[in-house]
């Protein structure tokens, strides 16, 4: 090593949390993954747009073995997921390792999916007891720091029903972090909204990046991308058609196919208007 070389600190020498590789996933005779590979480092945040159908949701759920890819591998913080390694040979895990295996990551689904029979505060601490065995008193203490980060401090008691659409995303957003995960994955976290609930739940996510929180968010909100993304990655037909820094990939796209999207949904916007 030549003396001015960098030092290799653990910073320069650590792993990605994710890497893709060679990912596929049919259903049946649909494709919906070919061959999708991406590394995402500690802090970033992955930002996959599309159409729909393009195959975001499916990446997503991959990554957390939500869906089992039909080829390829899936690593999360040095785990192959769904799997454990014996004698040097890959075999399938049972379900209490793949459920830990499941607690590096934090899921965000597009209908929320709270537990509509327990209260803000209950949802928040479920996994901490269930999965990493907290007591009560920890769990609660976590879950009403997580309330309070989301700003619903005031809402620990309420039930789902008795929430709004943005109120219960957020939520759910505190409870995928209550298990500390690695990483979170955001499954168009505002379609099912109301348009004027989308900026509060846009808003969480966008200082939990500023955090430094990893994450993976799959969305339709371009200029909301362009603001939080450290990456964006164009998707189309189980592809990743173009992937790079926002500017260039929202801005200045090289690819044909990127520029007919983002000219599609901007014109789809303005209609709206
Ligand atoms: P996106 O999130 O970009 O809208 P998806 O990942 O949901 O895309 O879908 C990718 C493709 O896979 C689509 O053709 C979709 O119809 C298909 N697909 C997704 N989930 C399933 C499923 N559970 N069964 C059959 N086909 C599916």
């Amino acid at each position: 090593m030549s003396e001015t070389a960098a030092p290799r600190t653990e910073q320069t020498i650590r792993e990605p949390i994710i890497r893709i590789a060679q990912v596929e996933k049919s259903y049946g005779g649909v494709v919906a993954l070919r061959g999708v590979s991406m590394d995402i480092g500690a802090g970033e945040v992955v930002v996959l747009i599309g159409p729909s159908g393009s195959g975001k949701s499916t990446l997503l759920r991959c990554v957390n073995h939500l869906e089992e890819p039909t080829a390829g591998v899936i690593q999360v913080d040095g785990h192959v997921m769904g799997y454990t390694l014996k004698r040097n040979v890959l075999r399938e895990c049972n379900q209490s390792t793949l459920a830990a295996q499941r607690r590096s990551t934090g899921m965000v689904f597009q209908h929320f999916n709270l537990f509509e029979h327990r209260t803000a505060v209950e949802n928040v601490m479920e996994g901490q007891i269930s999965g990493l065995r907290e007591t009560k008193a920890v769990a609660s203490a976590r879950a009403r720091e997580l309330l309070e980060m989301v700003g619903l401090a005031e809402k620990a008691g309420a039930y789902p029903s008795e929430l709004s659409g943005g109120q219960q995303q957020r939520v759910a957003i505190a409870r995928a972090l209550a298990t500390r995960p690695e990483v979170l994955l955001l499954d168009e976290p505002t379609s099912a909204l109301d348009p004027e609930l989308v900026g509060e739940v846009l808003d969480v996510i966008s200082e939990l990046a500023r955090q430094g929180v990893t994450m993976m968010i799959a969305t339709h909100e371009i200029s909301f991308a362009e603001d939080v993304a450290t990456t964006v990655c164009f998707m189309d037909k189980g592809v990743v058609v173009e992937t790079g820094a926002p500017r260039d990939v929202i801005r200045n796209p090289s690819e044909e196919r990127t520029a007919r999207f983002l000219a599609h949904i901007g014109s789809a916007r303005t209609a709206d208007v």
